[in-house]
Protein backbone atom coordinates (compact mmCIF):
# COMPACT_ATOMS: atom_id res chain seq x y z
CA UNK A 1 0.00 0.00 0.00
CA UNK A 2 2.72 2.19 0.60
CA UNK A 3 4.76 1.34 -2.45
CA UNK A 4 1.43 1.83 -3.69
CA UNK A 5 0.94 5.52 -2.39
CA UNK A 6 4.69 6.82 -4.00
CA UNK A 7 3.81 5.78 -6.89
CA UNK A 8 0.51 8.25 -6.84
CA UNK A 9 2.70 10.60 -5.58
CA UNK A 10 5.28 10.20 -8.18
CA UNK A 11 2.44 10.36 -10.72
CA UNK A 12 0.44 13.39 -9.24
CA UNK A 13 4.08 15.35 -8.52
CA UNK A 14 6.97 14.15 -10.12
CA UNK A 15 5.37 14.17 -13.57
CA UNK A 16 4.43 17.55 -13.45
CA UNK A 17 7.84 18.46 -12.44
CA UNK A 18 9.41 16.60 -14.99
CA UNK A 19 7.36 18.25 -17.44
CA UNK A 20 7.96 21.79 -16.27
CA UNK A 21 11.93 21.04 -16.33
CA UNK A 22 11.96 19.58 -20.02
CA UNK A 23 9.66 22.91 -20.40
CA UNK A 24 12.37 25.15 -18.92
CA UNK A 25 14.92 23.54 -21.25
CA UNK A 26 13.01 24.17 -24.30
CA UNK A 27 12.51 28.00 -23.54
CA UNK A 28 16.61 28.51 -22.93
CA UNK A 29 16.99 26.60 -26.03
CA UNK A 30 15.18 28.32 -28.04
CA UNK A 31 16.47 31.62 -26.40
CA UNK A 32 20.04 31.03 -26.53
CA UNK A 33 20.66 28.27 -29.79
CA UNK A 34 17.86 29.94 -32.57
CA UNK A 35 16.89 33.21 -31.36
CA UNK A 36 15.82 36.01 -33.84
CA UNK A 37 17.48 35.85 -37.06
CA UNK A 38 18.46 39.63 -36.48
CA UNK A 39 19.79 39.09 -33.07
CA UNK A 40 22.51 36.56 -34.53
CA UNK A 41 23.05 38.77 -37.25
CA UNK A 42 23.57 41.41 -34.56
CA UNK A 43 25.91 38.81 -32.97
CA UNK A 44 28.28 38.19 -35.84
CA UNK A 45 28.79 41.92 -36.06
CA UNK A 46 29.66 42.57 -32.78
CA UNK A 47 32.37 39.07 -32.83
CA UNK A 48 33.67 41.15 -35.85
CA UNK A 49 34.13 44.01 -33.55
CA UNK A 50 35.78 42.17 -30.57
CA UNK A 51 38.05 40.86 -33.19
CA UNK A 52 39.33 44.13 -34.55
CA UNK A 53 37.66 43.69 -38.06
CA UNK A 54 35.08 45.96 -37.65
CA UNK A 55 36.48 49.30 -36.16
CA UNK A 56 34.16 52.22 -37.46
CA UNK A 57 30.32 52.24 -35.94
CA UNK A 58 28.73 53.40 -39.08
CA UNK A 59 29.97 50.01 -40.70
CA UNK A 60 28.69 48.24 -37.23
CA UNK A 61 25.63 49.36 -37.77
CA UNK A 62 24.93 49.02 -41.50
CA UNK A 63 26.01 45.61 -40.84
CA UNK A 64 23.41 45.15 -38.12
CA UNK A 65 20.84 46.40 -40.29
CA UNK A 66 21.54 44.14 -43.47
CA UNK A 67 20.89 40.39 -42.21
CA UNK A 68 22.85 37.96 -44.06
CA UNK A 69 20.29 35.15 -43.76
CA UNK A 70 18.47 36.89 -46.64
CA UNK A 71 21.44 36.69 -48.99
CA UNK A 72 22.90 32.86 -48.35
CA UNK A 73 21.01 30.14 -49.92
CA UNK A 74 18.22 29.18 -47.79
CA UNK A 75 18.96 30.91 -45.15
CA UNK A 76 21.52 27.97 -43.92
CA UNK A 77 24.50 28.71 -42.03
CA UNK A 78 24.37 32.44 -42.90
CA UNK A 79 26.42 33.46 -39.57
CA UNK A 80 28.90 31.43 -39.90
CA UNK A 81 32.44 33.04 -40.53
CA UNK A 82 33.01 31.44 -44.08
CA UNK A 83 32.63 31.75 -47.67
CA UNK A 84 30.01 29.65 -49.22
CA UNK A 85 28.55 28.26 -52.77
CA UNK A 86 25.22 30.13 -54.19
CA UNK A 87 25.39 28.12 -57.44
CA UNK A 88 27.05 28.80 -61.01
CA UNK A 89 30.91 28.60 -59.72
CA UNK A 90 30.15 31.45 -56.98
CA UNK A 91 30.40 31.98 -54.10
CA UNK A 92 29.07 34.66 -51.34
CA UNK A 93 32.69 35.94 -49.56
CA UNK A 94 32.54 35.36 -45.56
CA UNK A 95 31.49 37.71 -43.33
CA UNK A 96 35.18 38.93 -42.28
CA UNK A 97 36.21 39.88 -45.86
CA UNK A 98 32.65 42.00 -46.57
CA UNK A 99 33.44 43.70 -42.92
CA UNK A 100 37.11 44.83 -44.47
CA UNK A 101 36.27 45.87 -47.78
CA UNK A 102 33.36 48.01 -45.95
CA UNK A 103 35.95 49.21 -43.73
CA UNK A 104 39.10 49.67 -46.08
CA UNK A 105 35.81 52.04 -48.27
CA UNK A 106 34.74 53.42 -45.48
CA UNK A 107 36.01 57.14 -46.36
CA UNK A 108 34.82 56.65 -49.34
CA UNK A 109 31.23 55.72 -48.81
CA UNK A 110 30.14 58.68 -47.42
CA UNK A 111 26.44 59.85 -48.16
CA UNK A 112 25.91 61.00 -51.17
CA UNK A 113 28.81 59.33 -53.16
CA UNK A 114 28.83 56.99 -55.50
CA UNK A 115 29.63 52.98 -54.94
CA UNK A 116 30.51 49.90 -57.59
CA UNK A 117 30.39 46.55 -56.51
CA UNK A 118 32.00 44.42 -59.60
CA UNK A 119 30.57 40.65 -59.24
CA UNK A 120 27.74 41.54 -57.05
CA UNK A 121 26.95 38.01 -57.04
CA UNK A 122 24.31 37.66 -53.77
CA UNK A 123 24.06 41.61 -53.91
CA UNK A 124 24.88 41.58 -49.69
CA UNK A 125 27.49 43.83 -50.43
CA UNK A 126 25.93 46.20 -53.02
CA UNK A 127 22.92 46.66 -50.04
CA UNK A 128 25.55 47.87 -47.31
CA UNK A 129 26.98 50.36 -49.74
CA UNK A 130 23.76 51.64 -50.55
CA UNK A 131 22.87 52.05 -47.01
CA UNK A 132 26.48 53.48 -46.39
CA UNK A 133 25.80 56.44 -49.50
CA UNK A 134 22.41 56.67 -48.62
CA UNK A 135 20.91 59.48 -48.40
CA UNK A 136 21.52 60.78 -52.09
CA UNK A 137 24.15 58.25 -52.66
CA UNK A 138 23.85 55.73 -55.35
CA UNK A 139 24.88 52.14 -55.31
CA UNK A 140 25.32 50.24 -58.23
CA UNK A 141 26.45 46.32 -58.80
CA UNK A 142 27.56 44.34 -61.78
CA UNK A 143 27.04 41.05 -62.19
CA UNK A 144 27.33 38.90 -65.11
CA UNK A 145 25.31 36.05 -64.22
CA UNK A 146 21.81 37.13 -65.58
CA UNK A 147 20.02 34.22 -62.35
CA UNK A 148 22.66 35.63 -59.43
CA UNK A 149 21.31 39.27 -60.84
CA UNK A 150 17.26 38.10 -60.23
CA UNK A 151 17.95 36.63 -57.18
CA UNK A 152 20.38 38.99 -55.46
CA UNK A 153 16.89 41.90 -56.62
CA UNK A 154 15.20 39.48 -54.42
CA UNK A 155 17.46 39.62 -51.70
CA UNK A 156 17.84 43.04 -51.41
CA UNK A 157 14.10 43.55 -52.14
CA UNK A 158 13.66 41.19 -48.77
CA UNK A 159 15.91 43.59 -46.57
CA UNK A 160 16.49 46.81 -45.01
CA UNK A 161 18.07 48.79 -48.04
CA UNK A 162 14.66 47.61 -49.93
CA UNK A 163 13.50 51.41 -50.33
CA UNK A 164 16.77 52.33 -52.11
CA UNK A 165 16.11 49.85 -55.27
CA UNK A 166 12.72 51.52 -55.38
CA UNK A 167 14.13 54.82 -55.49
CA UNK A 168 16.45 54.12 -58.21
CA UNK A 169 19.46 54.93 -55.70
CA UNK A 170 20.44 51.08 -55.91
CA UNK A 171 20.36 49.06 -58.95
CA UNK A 172 22.13 45.78 -59.97
CA UNK A 173 22.78 45.10 -63.45
CA UNK A 174 23.51 42.19 -65.73
CA UNK A 175 26.70 42.68 -67.87
CA UNK A 176 30.95 41.92 -67.88
CA UNK A 177 31.67 43.84 -64.79
CA UNK A 178 35.38 44.36 -66.26
CA UNK A 179 33.74 47.10 -68.09
CA UNK A 180 32.71 48.86 -64.90
CA UNK A 181 29.40 50.79 -65.20
CA UNK A 182 29.86 54.33 -67.24
CA UNK A 183 26.40 55.61 -66.36
CA UNK A 184 26.87 56.37 -62.38
CA UNK A 185 30.77 57.42 -63.05
CA UNK A 186 33.01 58.32 -61.53
CA UNK A 187 32.81 56.42 -58.60
CA UNK A 188 34.40 56.97 -54.94
CA UNK A 189 34.33 53.32 -53.97
CA UNK A 190 34.57 50.58 -56.23
CA UNK A 191 34.64 46.80 -54.86
CA UNK A 192 35.75 43.89 -57.22
CA UNK A 193 33.88 40.66 -55.20
CA UNK A 194 36.33 38.35 -58.16
CA UNK A 195 39.67 38.28 -58.41
CA UNK A 196 41.65 39.65 -61.53
CA UNK A 197 44.45 38.57 -63.26
CA UNK A 198 45.29 42.68 -63.52
CA UNK A 199 43.31 45.51 -62.70
CA UNK A 200 41.04 46.33 -65.99
CA UNK A 201 42.14 49.53 -67.06
CA UNK A 202 38.16 50.54 -67.50
CA UNK A 203 37.82 50.60 -63.58
CA UNK A 204 40.54 52.70 -63.00
CA UNK A 205 39.37 54.84 -65.37
CA UNK A 206 35.74 55.10 -63.97
CA UNK A 207 37.28 56.10 -60.44
CA UNK A 208 37.09 59.67 -59.13
CA UNK A 209 40.51 61.77 -58.43
CA UNK A 210 40.38 61.28 -54.27
CA UNK A 211 38.48 57.41 -55.34
CA UNK A 212 39.41 54.15 -53.99
CA UNK A 213 38.77 50.65 -55.23
CA UNK A 214 39.74 47.56 -53.64
CA UNK A 215 40.30 44.47 -55.69
CA UNK A 216 42.10 40.93 -55.17
CA UNK A 217 44.71 40.57 -58.41
CA UNK A 218 45.99 37.26 -59.24
CA UNK A 219 45.18 33.74 -59.90
CA UNK A 220 46.56 30.96 -57.76
CA UNK A 221 47.97 33.37 -55.20
CA UNK A 222 45.93 36.42 -55.12
CA UNK A 223 46.66 39.72 -53.08
CA UNK A 224 43.41 42.07 -52.04
CA UNK A 225 44.89 45.03 -53.10
CA UNK A 226 44.14 49.50 -52.65
CA UNK A 227 44.31 51.54 -55.67
CA UNK A 228 44.17 55.13 -54.68
CA UNK A 229 43.33 57.56 -57.11
CA UNK A 230 45.00 61.01 -56.04
CA UNK A 231 43.47 64.25 -57.08
CA UNK A 232 46.41 65.06 -59.83
CA UNK A 233 44.42 61.33 -61.23
CA UNK A 234 48.17 59.74 -60.66
CA UNK A 235 47.48 55.85 -59.17
CA UNK A 236 48.96 54.46 -56.07
CA UNK A 237 48.53 50.92 -54.63
CA UNK A 238 49.03 49.20 -51.82
CA UNK A 239 48.62 44.96 -51.01
CA UNK A 240 46.47 44.50 -47.91
CA UNK A 241 46.68 41.04 -47.05
CA UNK A 242 46.90 37.25 -49.42
CA UNK A 243 43.27 36.29 -50.19
CA UNK A 244 41.19 33.57 -52.43
CA UNK A 245 38.35 35.00 -54.71
CA UNK A 246 36.54 33.10 -57.75
CA UNK A 247 38.38 34.57 -60.75
CA UNK A 248 36.84 37.84 -62.74
CA UNK A 249 36.15 36.36 -66.14
CA UNK A 250 34.27 35.73 -68.75
CA UNK A 251 30.50 34.19 -68.29
CA UNK A 252 31.45 31.22 -70.56
CA UNK A 253 34.78 30.45 -68.30
CA UNK A 254 32.75 30.57 -65.29
CA UNK A 255 30.19 28.21 -66.01
CA UNK A 256 32.24 25.46 -67.71
CA UNK A 257 34.29 25.79 -64.16
CA UNK A 258 37.00 28.28 -65.36
N1 LIG B 1 30.54 39.97 -53.38
C1 LIG B 1 29.80 38.83 -53.85
C2 LIG B 1 30.83 37.88 -54.39
C3 LIG B 1 30.33 36.89 -55.28
S1 LIG B 1 31.60 35.82 -55.93
C4 LIG B 1 29.05 38.23 -52.68
O1 LIG B 1 29.63 38.19 -51.60
O2 LIG B 1 27.90 37.81 -52.81
C5 LIG B 1 32.15 36.72 -57.30
C6 LIG B 1 31.09 37.08 -58.29
O3 LIG B 1 31.72 37.68 -59.41
C7 LIG B 1 30.31 35.88 -58.82
O4 LIG B 1 28.95 36.10 -58.57
C8 LIG B 1 30.63 35.88 -60.32
O5 LIG B 1 29.53 35.45 -61.09
C9 LIG B 1 31.00 37.33 -60.55
N2 LIG B 1 31.85 37.60 -61.73
C10 LIG B 1 32.96 36.94 -62.13
N3 LIG B 1 33.45 37.49 -63.24
C11 LIG B 1 32.62 38.54 -63.56
C12 LIG B 1 32.59 39.50 -64.62
N4 LIG B 1 33.51 39.51 -65.60
N5 LIG B 1 31.62 40.42 -64.61
C13 LIG B 1 30.66 40.44 -63.63
N6 LIG B 1 30.62 39.55 -62.63
C14 LIG B 1 31.60 38.61 -62.59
Amino acid sequence: MKQYNSLLYFLNHGLWLLLLLCHIQILHNKRFCSGSSMSRNKAMVESLQRYGVIRSNKVAEVMESIDRALFVPNGAGAYIDSPMSIGYNATISAPHMHAMCLQLLEKNLQPGMHALDVGSGTGYLTACFGMMVRPEGCAVGVEHIPELVSSSIENIQKSAAAQLLKDGSLSVHAADGRKGWPEFAPYDAIHVGAAAPEIPQALIDQLKPGGRMVIPVGNMFQDLKVVDKKSDGSISVHTETSVRYVPLTSREAQLRGY
